[in-house]
């Protein structure tokens, strides 16, 4: 089956190589037998309605938040509408925080987001920088880590009874306060974890490929496992690396 994903804005935000998240979903898919295939949607082009299985945006510093927000918002109905009709969307960083409703950068300017997440973004005076490890219940009753690097100074804010994507085990998270890391609605996740997510985190690669063919099938698929052997050696170095960094900070 061919996935279409819609890269928004690989030109702009792609710190920390963001974009090989997208390596790794197109190779675990075509060790399915899928075919992804993957369409810049970066300034001027919209998001229209039904293209997309999985919307993608990856993490960038202010300047360059600043330089996509206003477009964003002009497709703001088509990617709203997108992941109305099931899309999945996988947002990193800074594509997570204008995904929120609106982002104070570290210069007190304004930048509108477009909602998609129900949280609000603004920065503070310290950066937030390190390993760091979540656990995360995508499915009820299955409890699996994240590991992943962050680097950000906003601090984010969930409204309240919105769904985290995972809580903090070691690191800071959405605001280094909460134990909250990340957004989940639906098959929409924002998350501060960067590049490469994807690859130590292999459960989650397929999480969100099952979410990108369920808009084509209505179900997530179950897909067999791969040999991970290689990426679960990552994620091991990965994870012990936050733990040695201490709790929750
Ligand atoms: N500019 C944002 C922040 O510092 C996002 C940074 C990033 O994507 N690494 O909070």
């Amino acid at each position: 089956m061919k996935i279409v994903v819609g890269h928004l804005y690989p030109d702009y935000l792609n710190i920390y190589a963001d974009r090989g998240n997208i390596a790794v979903l197109a190779r675990r898919a075509s060790w399915r037998g899928h075919e992804l295939e993957v369409r810049t949607v970066s300034v001027g082009a919209p998001v229209e309605p039904g293209e997309h299985d999985l919307l993608y945006v990856g993490g960038g510093q202010d300047r360059e938040q600043a330089l996509v927000a206003e477009d964003l918002v002009a497709k703001a109905d088509g990617v709203r509408a997108a992941v109305d009709s099931g899309a999945a969307l996988l947002a990193v960083c800074g594509g997570y925080q204008l995904m929120g409703r609106s982002y104070r950068d570290f210069h007190g300017g304004d930048l509108p987001g477009i909602g998609v997440f129900p949280l609000e973004t603004v920065a503070g005076e310290t950066r937030m920088i390190g390993d760091m490890l979540l656990e995360c219940e995508l499915e009820p009753g299955v409890a699996r880590t994240l590991a992943g690097f962050e680097n950000h100074a906003g601090r984010t804010k969930l409204d309240p009874g919105a769904e985290p994507l995972g809580r903090v085990v070691a690191g800071f998270g959405n605001d280094g306060e909460s134990g909250f890391e990340g957004c989940r609605v639906g098959r929409a996740v924002g998350t501060y974890l960067h590049g490469p997510l994807l690859p130590r985190n292999p459960w989650f690669a397929d999480w969100v490929l099952a979410q990108a063919l369920a808009h084509r099938l209505g179900e997530p698929p179950v897909f067999e496992p791969l040999a991970d052997d290689l990426e679960q050696q990552a994620h091991t170095v990965s994870a012990s690396r936050a733990r040695s960094r201490g709790g929750r900070r």
